[in-house]
């Protein structure tokens, strides 16, 4: 884990130098003021040279110069570093996200992938970015002032030291209870935040429920457990500074005390005194750094593991090596024997379909909710892959075709379309952004809402709010089709592409559909059977499989499955 965290910084390598070069240079100026103290005090001014004294003064200054411009540097190009990092970390998240198949997403909830993406990268940058430069500061000022110490006057050294394990363990404590403090507020506010956003987008459903007083009671539940654990995190950080302050004191009183009997008995010199006393104020740093660098280990490894744990799920819907490109497809499908479960053989969705649908051809699936006709479907885009048996577009094996090349021949319509935040053309275009603006036009012509854009102030570039609640239900299904007319592909599948509508809009939105399934060959999936009646072949898929195929009037002869039902829906009609 350490190895791929590691791996990041290689990028960066130059930065990440410079970063510890300054470091260094800030642990060594802090290390040797005190020395300087101590020669003035011990030999200067005893020996009354206020040459000297001005000549170390300038040097003095000048290297507190040199001190805060490294100061300076650190601080920027630290933080940048750690910025650059969750960047390059953020970027292969998503991109990879983009790679995982429907399955990963089907047992996955956007909110916990939206709390990685900020949450977990906020605690990894943390620790990409002052883990090293904590560690490393720490280790240099705490064995320099050691040894420096030592030299000095090493048992008074001896009896300081003893007290910083203690102090270690204080920090770390403290520290700790502090972060997990911080920890319960970053919990609450993104129950707030999800409790927000559920409400918010929900807000349609509430106001119809009359629910507008359950909705604010819910949030304010949160709110308070929001508040109370913000009043706990200031506790336990004015416990951890407090007692950070009084440890300080505590050590700055036995340095005064002891080193001042130390130089009563001529142990040591009154500029040893104040050396000593300007290092125990120097300790402090590097034990604070530690406890900070130990919390911010845990929890940045932790937020590490988490996000590994999605780079580290393969798709297994990926291109073969010797993968092939469609080109100039017909359309011709066929399904061989063709299995399917959702999870892994157990419970099959599909079990030993057989298809032929020629190129050009219309083939409609009829049957009951929950027989797998949208399973069915979703793999010939290979949104999910078979368990037995295979899929051929024009005598290929679909899964010898690149993915890419086989998505974009095919094109779906749905019963929820999906629009995107944004305009009119955004979402037309997003067919294929590779055509041009007439395109774009035509293919709204063709499905029959350019009239209706026309006549928006704002045309194409109506914005039409989120997921598109500006628009009606047919309307979306128009934009949805002439984002498919743009996309042009040889294959067309409708999986109840009007199931949601009126029956008046259905009637206008099918026969843009005919239209699109003009010379391309198409899957029809519908619930109300008049709209099929001149499909080619149907199919009525049972939960048994697939138990009846033939057209309209010859299933009509057959008087089973599909004649009962075709009279029902008949008789529905005329009552
Ligand atoms: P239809 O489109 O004919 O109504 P579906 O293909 O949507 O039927 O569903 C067929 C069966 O597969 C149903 O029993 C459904 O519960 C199950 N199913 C559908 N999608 C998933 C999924 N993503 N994960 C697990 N099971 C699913
Ligand atoms: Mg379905």
């Amino acid at each position: 884990m350490l190895k791929e965290f590691i791996s990041y910084y290689k990028p960066h390598k130059k930065l990440f130098f410079i970063d510890m070069f300054f470091a260094f240079l800030i642990s060594i100026f802090d290390l040797i003021f005190p020395m300087f103290s101590r020669n003035i005090v011990n030999e200067i001014i005893p020996q009354g040279r206020i040459d000297l004294l001005i000549k170390w003064t300038i040097i003095m200054m000048f290297l507190f110069i040199l001190r805060y411009i490294s100061e300076y540097i650190v601080s920027y190009w630290g933080h940048v570093l750690g910025v650059y990092i969750e960047h390059d970390m953020r970027k292969d998240l998503f991109s990879h996200l983009q790679t995982l198949p429907f399955s990963y997403y089907d047992n996955t909830q956007t909110g916990h992938i939206m709390s990685r993406l900020v949450n977990d990268l906020r605690d990894i940058t943390e620790l990409a970015h002052h883990g090293p430069e904590d560690l490393f500061i720490s280790l240099v000022m705490f064995v320099g002032s050691f040894i420096l110490l030592i030299r000095i006057e090493w048992k008074l050294t001896l009896i300081i030291f003893s007290f910083v394990p203690i102090m270690i363990w204080f920090a770390i404590t403290k520290r700790k209870k502090m972060e997990e403090s911080f920890r319960e507020v970053r919990r609450k506010i993104a129950d707030v935040n999800a409790q927000l956003e559920n409400s918010i987008s929900g807000i349609r459903v509430a106001k119809s429920f009359t629910n507008e007083d359950y909705e604010i009671e819910k949030f304010n539940k949160g709110n308070e457990l929001f508040r109370d654990a913000r009043k706990q995190s200031y506790k336990a950080m004015a416990e951890f500074s407090a007692g950070i302050g009084i440890m300080t004191n505590i050590l700055n009183l036995i340095v005064i005390s002891l080193g001042g009997y130390f130089v009563y008995r001529n142990f040591i010199n009154l500029g040893d005194l104040i050396a000593y006393t300007l290092y125990v104020n120097l300790f402090m740093q590097p034990i604070r750094r530690l406890a900070a660098f130990m919390q911010q280990y845990q929890d940045g490894m932790t937020g590490f593991e988490r996000f590994m744990e999605i780079m580290n799920i393969k798709s297994d819907i990926v291109d073969k090596e010797d993968a092939i490109e469609l080109e100039d497809v017909e359309g011709h499908i066929q399904f061989k024997n063709v299995s399917f479960s959702y999870n892994d053989g157990e419970d099959k969705v599909l079990s030993n379909i057989n298809l032929d649908i020629e190129a050009g051809k219309t083939v409609a699936i009829v049957g009951p909710s929950g027989s797998g006709k949208t399973t069915l479907c979703h793999l010939i885009p290979r949104f999910y892959d078979t368990n037995e048996g295979d899929i051929f577009i024009d005598g290929y094996n679909i899964k010898d075709i690149k993915l890419k090349s086989l998505r974009q021949n095919i094109g779906i319509v749905q019963q929820d379309v999906f629009l995107f935040t944004g305009t009119i053309r955004d979402n037309i275009s997003y067919g294929d952004p590779t055509k041009s603006e007439e395109d774009i036009i035509e293919a709204a012509k063709k499905a029959r809402i350019h009239d209706f854009i026309m006549s928006l102030p704002d045309g194409y570039d109506t914005y039409i709010g989120e997921k598109g609640v500006k628009l009606s239900g047919g309307q979306k299904q128009r934009i949805s089709i002439a984002r498919l007319f743009l996309k042009d592909p040889p294959i067309l599948i409708l999986d109840e592409a009007t199931s949601a509508l009126d029956t008046a809009t259905e009637v206008l939105i099918q026969q843009s559909l005919e239209e699109l399934a003009k010379g391309r060959t198409t899957l029809i999936i519908a619930h109300r059977l008049s709209t099929i009646k001149n499909a080619d072949e149907i199919l009525v898929l049972t939960n048994e499989g697939i138990e009846e195929r033939g057209s309209h009037e010859e299933l009509l002869k057959q008087n089973y499955i599909y004649a009962k039902l075709y009279r029902s829906q008949f008789k529905e009609l005329a009552s």
